[in-house]
């Protein structure tokens, strides 16, 4: 095992306590005068233009929007190939792009329910918390 601190693949999408690996978030914001969500970095709401915005963390609770198998990834891929790239449903309104794990593409449907889960990708100089896409038990 590696005493490498493991950090965020991306801190501004989400976040990992470093004291408890089963605690971690995909984070963003919420627009105090008309209510929606932003996943990721913002300085404004992206619906009504106002700035008051309050960074928050998601459930995670989501459902299977859509998906597609990749068999030509993007450069730097570093996971299997093929591998499928799933676009989750926030339960507070985001759409989220990430792989899907666990699953075969044709046990997959739509309106599954998914959530958030995270991976160690090691393969770099040092190791990353990636988020992933997996089906809810
Ligand atoms: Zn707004």
């Amino acid at each position: 095992m590696s005493n490498a601190k493991i950090v965020s693949v991306d801190p501004t999408r989400f976040k990992l306590n470093e004291q408890n690996d089963s605690d971690f978030h995909l984070v963003g914001f919420k627009c105090i005068k008309c209510g929606i969500y932003i996943f990721g970095p913002a300085t404004n709401c992206q619906q009504c233009t106002e700035r008051q915005v309050v960074p928050i963390e998601f459930s995670g609770k989501s459902r299977l929007y859509s998906f597609t198998v990749i068999n030509v990834p993007p450069a730097g891929w570093t996971g299997n190939t093929p591998y499928i790239l799933a676009e989750g449903e926030l339960l507070e309104g985001p759409h989220v792009l990430a792989e899907i794990v666990g699953m075969e593409s044709n046990e997959l449907a739509i309106n599954m329910p998914i959530e958030i889960s995270y991976a160690i990708d090691e393969s770099g100089k040092h190791p990353m918390a990636v988020y992933k896409w997996k089906v809810t038990n």
